[in-house]
C-alpha cells in the first residue's frame, strides 16, 4: 500500500533525526514502563484533565498551562509517578502556548516513540518510570540541541530548590 510505505519512511527519517525512537520490527512501540496501574487506579490519582493527558495522551489548551510562565528554580517531574525530568535551567519561552525545553538531564527518565496519529509523524515523549504522556519533542528547539520538548503543564509537578 501506498500510503503505509510512505508513513515507513518518514518513520525511518523520524528515527534517523531522532536517533533514539524505539520501535520494534513490527513497527509498534515498544516500552515496558516500571510503575503498572490500572486504569481505575490512574483514574483515582489523577484529575480528570491530567488523566486525558498522562494516560489518553490529550493535550491541554494552549495558553492555558499552570507550568507556561512558572520561573522558579527548581526540578520539573512527572505529573503521574513523580520521576524528575527537567532542570528549571533547561527551560526556555518558546512562544508554542506549552512548557519548553530545549533539552533534559534525566534523558533516561524520558522515552521517545513514534507517534503517527493526526496525519503526521511525531516524536511523542513519554515517562519511562510509569509510562505517562507527557508532550513530544520537536527539531526546531533553540542552539545547543536544536530540541523542543513540549510538554503540558498538567503532565508535570514541581519540587522546588
Ligand atoms: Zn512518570
Amino acid at each position: 500500500m501506498k500510503t503505509s510505505a510512505l508513513i515507513c519512511s518518514l518513520v525511518l527519517l523520524a528515527a534517523c533525526r531522532q536517533g533514539a525512537v524505539m520501535e520494534n520490527p513490527a513497527g509498534e512501540n515498544t516500552m515496558t514502563a516500571k510503575i503498572q496501574k490500572s486504569d481505575a487506579e490512574w483514574k483515582a490519582e489523577l484529575s480528570p484533565e491530567a488523566y486525558n493527558v498522562l494516560r489518553e495522551a490529550g493535550t491541554e489548551r494552549p495558553g492555558s498551562g499552570a507550568y507556561l510562565d512558572h520561573k522558579a528554580d527548581g526540578t520539573y517531574v512527572c505529573g503521574g509517578c513523580g520521576e524528575p525530568l527537567f532542570a528549571a535551567g533547561e527551560k526556555y519561552e518558546s512562544g508554542c502556548g506549552w512548557p519548553s525545553f530545549y533539552q533534559t538531564s534525566h534523558s533516561s527518565n524520558i522515552t521517545e516513540r513514534v507517534d503517527d496519529s493526526l496525519g503526521r509523524v511525531r516524536t511523542e515523549v513519554v515517562c519511562s518510570n510509569c509510562g505517562g504522556h507527557l508532550g513530544h519533542v520537536f527539531n526546531d528547539g533553540p542552539a545547543p540541541t536544536g530540541l523542543r520538548y513540549c510538554i503540558n503543564s498538567v503532565s508535570l509537578g514541581f519540587k522546588e530548590e
